[in-house]
């Protein structure tokens, strides 16, 4: 077990500059279940200097692509091997169901380690392409440098891994900031780095607060940032960023729709809605909380969507018949609640749910699995991220109508369309402004598949080659054999090349 007094620092446990620690607390007991490290400013100066060092001075970048991949494939068996002890460690720290640790938090970050090995291991690193001035034109893919990597703490692995495995990859060497509620799991893969030895330097683990955040996104030594938390702290980051022109990816929040067509199956959609809504207690970023129906069936749906919810099993996150675990902390808790009396008093009609307790729960972070009908798209409730179980039903008029209501916001992360005609869903589908739409499911965020927003829910993608890329810079060699050096070009020839001609056919090396 990792020490939990220590921070992972440059690939080493050592001991912290300061004795402040983080409490982890159980959302489920309300008690105390670990006592981790609190990092400091110190502590990120540290870690920025080892990941500089191994990054100028370092083998890391310099190593050949396919050697890194081996390292990443030895890094998804150890953690496979431990799947369960980290389906564990995620229900204790954040109460997320342990049924839902195991098959989501737990598994797929495995399935993605490989995916993304598998990416990487395709990747065309070089290519020449015959220069219009005459020499060969060499165009590589070199890593960005230093990666200030920061997550929050709802799908704590999931991120990790989206952000630490793609950088690794691409050559980059990272400082990790996961989330002070989620510090458990992260100590958890500085465990597994260690099996797999990487060189120094290369990865530090930081869990810790905003301000930890706030000090490694300006510090002058990382070279990119790749965010992913709220738009209000994007908007931070990529402000720090902007005045330094630092690299940056933002993955933000969002406020998606599921649209239900009007030949769609009520059941079909109430199932699948507790996934594309409700997965995780609806504190994710892809939750399709507006269930955009048509007006002429909405009862059908509604009918169908209260006997699902009322059903939820809400409770021990560790009981395997959990559905619904605890929000992640007090905070949170309290932040959905208001957002439920909000609803109430814009006018929504509370179906389902409510701000009281669940009953039979007399403490922990619950909130009950919450349903409105007769919402507007325009109340608050509709507009702004809740990240709880909170769904709210808005009625549309006609196809039209159901894709503005769509698009009828500042986000655009996520979305669903439901019928059984694929090929109309698909049409509507292509129009609603998100990054990421599922037709007959909620989105599944398959490894292979850019994952990214639109609007205010953040700039650039990750997952895929794409996300790869993000990680990467593109430099040009050119290149001539040296008795051609004189052959420089005279004024017009430039211009006289472009005119021949579109550019030849890329070729690889
Ligand atoms: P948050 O923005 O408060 O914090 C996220 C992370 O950023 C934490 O590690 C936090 O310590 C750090 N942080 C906060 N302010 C910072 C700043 N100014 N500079 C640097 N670091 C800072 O978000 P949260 O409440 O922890 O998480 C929930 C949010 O994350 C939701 O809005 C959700 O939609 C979003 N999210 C987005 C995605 C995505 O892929 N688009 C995935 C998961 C969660």
């Amino acid at each position: 077990m990792s020490p939990r007094h220590q921070l992972y620092i440059g690939g080493q446990w050592v001991d912290p500059a300061t004795s402040e620690t983080i409490e982890v607390i159980s959302p489920h007991t309300e008690q105390l279940v670990a006592r981790v490290a609190d990092p400091a400013p110190a502590d990120v100066d540290r870690a920025v200097a080892a990941a500089r060092r191994a990054f100028d001075a370092g083998p890391w970048p310099r190593t050949d692509p396919q050697a890194r991949v081996a390292i990443v494939r030895e890094l998804a068996e150890c953690y496979s091997a431990r799947e369960d002890e980290l389906a564990q460690l995620i229900t204790t720290e954040m109460g997320a169901p342990i049924t839902f640790s195991r098959s989501a938090h737990a598994k797929l970050p495995g399935v993605m380690m490989r995916a993304f090995a598998e990416t990487a291991a395709g990747y065309r690193w070089q290519e020449t392409r015959d220069g219009f001035l005459g020499g060969d034109v060499v165009v590589g893919h070199e890593p960005v440098g230093v990666v200030a990597a920061i997550i929050p703490w709802n799908m704590p692995m999931f991120l990790i891994v989206g952000k630490l495995i793609p950088a690794l990859l691409a050559g980059c060497t990272v400082v990790l900031k996961p989330s002070p509620e989620t510090p458990l799991d992260a100590h958890h893969m500085a465990e597994l780095l260690e099996q797999v030895g990487l060189p120094p330097g290369v990865v530090s683990i930081l869990p810790g607060g905003r301000e930890v955040g706030r000090y490694l996104v300006s510090h002058p030594g990382v070279d990119k940032v790749s965010f992913t938390g709220s738009t209000v702290a994007g908007r931070q980051v990529a402000e720090v960023c902007g005045s330094a022109l630092r690299r940056v990816s933002l993955e933000l929040g969002g406020k998606s729709a599921a649209v239900v067509l009007d030949d769609a199956d009520p059941d079909a959609v109430a199932t699948g809605m507790m996934i594309a809504g409700l997965m995780n207690g609806g504190q994710a970023c892809v939750a399709q909380t507006r269930v955009l129906v048509p007006q002429r069936r909405r009862h059908e749906f509604v009918d169908a969507l209260v006997s699902v919810i009322e059903n939820l099993i809400v409770g021990d996150p560790f009981d395997p018949a959990t559905r619904i675990g605890p929000m992640v902390s007090r905070r949170q808790q309290q932040r959905v609640r208001d957002y439920i009396d909000l609803g109430q008093r814009e006018g929504a009609r509370l179906l389902v749910g409510g701000t009281d307790l669940p009953a039979g729960i007399e403490r922990g972070w619950y909130v009950r699995p919450t349903l409105f009908a007769d919402v507007d798209n325009s109340m608050r409730i509709a507009q702004e991220e809740i990240f709880g179980p909170v769904l709210g039903v808005i009625a549309y008029a006609d196809d039209e109508h159901a894709v503005h209501l769509a698009n009828d916001s500042e986000y655009g992360l996520s979305g669903s369309v439901w019928s059984p005609d694929v090929e109309r869903a698909t049409a509507i589908a292509r129009r609603v402004r998100a990054g990421t739409v599922g037709i007959n499911e909620p989105y599944s965020m398959d490894p292979v598949a850019p994952f990214g927003g639109v609007k205010n829910s953040g700039i650039g993608r990750e997952f895929g080659t794409e996300g790869l890329a993000g990680y990467l810079d593109t430099v040009s060699l050119s290149i001539r054999p040296a008795a051609a050096n004189s052959a420089v070009p005279q004024e017009g020839t430039v211009g006289a090349a472009r005119a021949a001609g579109p550019p030849r056919e890329i070729r690889s090396s």
